[in-house]
C-alpha cells in the first residue's frame, strides 16, 4: 500500500497545541446504529486568524463556542465548510480520502467569500493529529466513515457591511452510517435556480445551502427526495441534483455538467467517479446536458443510468426523474455501472482495491 506522507504533519505538531479529554464518549456510541450528523469525536481543532496569520491553533475537547451575538457570520454569511470522509484500512489504519483535492476547494470558497486562506499545516496536519487522536471514532462498518468537517465563520464582532478582519477555522469529525441508502426521486423545476454565472455555485458556502432549503422543502411536500438544479436563464441546462454533482449513462458514455460556469461544486468524487468509469472503458464527457437529451434518451431507451455523486451519499442512484409532463423511471436494480463504480470506490477506500492514484491519505507518523 501507499503511503502518503505530509510534512505538514510535522509543522502542525510544532504548532498545534493537544489538550486532551479525561473522559472518552466512544463507548456512548451505537457503532452499528450510526445516524448522520448526531454524535461528535472527542476531540475538535480551532485556531483564529488575528488579521496577519492564523494563531492559537488547538485541538481541544469537543465544545461549544462562546460568540458574541454581533458576530459578522451570523449576520453577513462569510462562512465556508468542506465534507470529507477517513476509513480504516484493512489492518485498521485510519486513512482520510483526497484530502488534498477538499483543501484546495477549501480555499478557493475562501477567496470568493473574501476570507483568508489556511495554510496546508493547519488543514491537512491538523486533520492528520486531529483523525490520528480520535481513531478509535472512525468506523469500520459497511458503508460507514469518519465524516470530517473543516469549515471556517468570520469572528469580527461588528455588524457594518464590509469583510470581517477576524476569522475561527474549525474542525470537528462525526461517525456516520450509510447516507442514502434508497434509490432518490428529483425534481426539475424551472421557479428556483441555485447558482448563476458569476455567483458563488462553485464555492462551498453556507449560504447556498441556506438557499436551497425552502425549494428543496417545497419538493420534499410533493414526495421527492431533491430538486435535479437547472441554469437560470433557460432552465434546461442540468447543474447537480441536491448537493450531489450529477451523471447521466446514455449508451456507453457517461456524461456530466462541465464547470466552465462557475455555478457548479467540483466534486472530489465527481473526479474519483469519472476516472473509475474512465477505467472501466466508458467514455467520458464533460459538457452541457439538458433535460430534453435526457428525455430523448429516456424515450429512445439510451438511458441506462441516472446517479448523484458526493462525499456524503457516495453514489446515489435516482429511480425517478420528473420534468414538466415527463416522468421518466428507472429500474436502480438494473444499475450495472453505479455499482461497479460504488465497488470499486469502496475497495479503494478501505484499502481492499489497490490505490494507484494516491487518493488515501495515511493518517499517523
Ligand atoms: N455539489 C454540492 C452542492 C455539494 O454540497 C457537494 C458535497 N460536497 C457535492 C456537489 C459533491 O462534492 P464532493 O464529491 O466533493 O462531496
Amino acid at each position: 500500500m501507499m503511503v502518503a506522507k505530509s510534512t505538514a504533519r510535522e509543522e502542525a505538531v510544532k504548532k498545534i497545541k493537544v489538550t486532551k479529554t479525561e473522559h472518552s464518549r466512544v463507548g456512548e456510541v451505537d457503532f452499528n446504529n450510526l445516524v448522520f450528523g448526531k454524535k461528535y469525536a472527542d476531540h475538535m481543532l480551532v485556531a483564529d486568524f488575528d488579521g496577519k496569520e492564523w494563531v492559537n491553533a488547538e485541538i481541544i475537547p469537543f465544545q461549544n463556542f462562546s460568540v458574541s451575538p454581533s458576530n459578522a457570520a451570523w449576520h453577513y454569511g462569510q462562512a465556508i465548510f468542506e465534507g470529507i470522509k477517513a476509513y480504516k484500512d484493512q489492518e485498521g489504519n485510519p486513512m482520510i480520502f483526497r484530502p488534498y483535492d477538499n483543501y484546495k476547494r477549501f480555499n478557493l470558497s475562501a477567496e470568493r467569500m473574501g476570507m483568508p486562506s489556511v495554510p496546508e499545516w493547519l488543514f491537512i496536519g491538523g486533520l492528520d493529529m486531529l483523525i490520528d487522536l480520535d481513531r478509535n471514532w472512525v468506523p469500520t462498518g459497511e458503508g460507514c466513515s469518519l465524516y470530517l468537517r473543516p469549515f471556517m465563520i468570520a469572528a469580527d464582532e461588528f455588524i457594518g457591511v464590509r469583510p470581517s478582519e477576524t476569522y475561527r477555522f474549525a474542525i470537528i469529525n462525526s461517525p456516520s452510517g450509510p447516507y442514502f441508502n434508497k434509490p432518490i426521486k428529483l425534481l426539475v423545476q424551472d421557479k428556483y435556480v441555485r447558482a448563476f454565472p458569476g455567483g458563488v455555485g462553485y464555492a462551498k458556502a453556507a449560504g447556498n445551502y441556506g438557499g436551497a432549503m425552502y425549494p428543496t422543502m417545497q419538493a420534499r411536500k410533493e414526495g421527492y427526495d431533491q430538486i435535479l438544479w437547472v441554469d437560470g436563464y433557460e432552465h434546461k441546462y442540468l447543474q447537480e441534483c441536491g448537493t450531489m454533482n450529477v451523471f447521466a449513462i446514455i449508451g456507453n458514455t457517461a456524461i456530466t455538467p462541465d464547470l466552465s460556469q462557475g455555478t457548479i461544486l467540483e466534486g472530489v468524487t465527481r473526479d474519483s467517479v469519472m476516472e473509475v468509469l474512465r477505467d472501466m472503458g466508458l467514455t467520458i464527457e464533460e459538457r452541457p446536458i439538458s433535460i430534453d437529451e435526457i428525455v430523448t434518451a429516456y424515450n429512445n431507451g439510451t438511458l441506462r443510468e441516472v446517479f448523484g455523486t458526493g462525499t456524503a451519499a457516495s453514489v446515489a442512484y435516482v429511480e425517478e426523474l420528473d420534468y414538466k409532463d415527463n416522468q421518466l423511471k428507472l429500474d436502480t436494480t438494473k444499475y450495472e455501472v453505479g455499482a461497479e463504480v460504488i465497488r470499486r470506490l469502496d475497495g479503494i477506500r478501505t484499502g481492499k482495491a489497490a490505490d494507484t492514484r494516491d487518493w488515501n491519505y495515511i493518517v499517523g507518523e
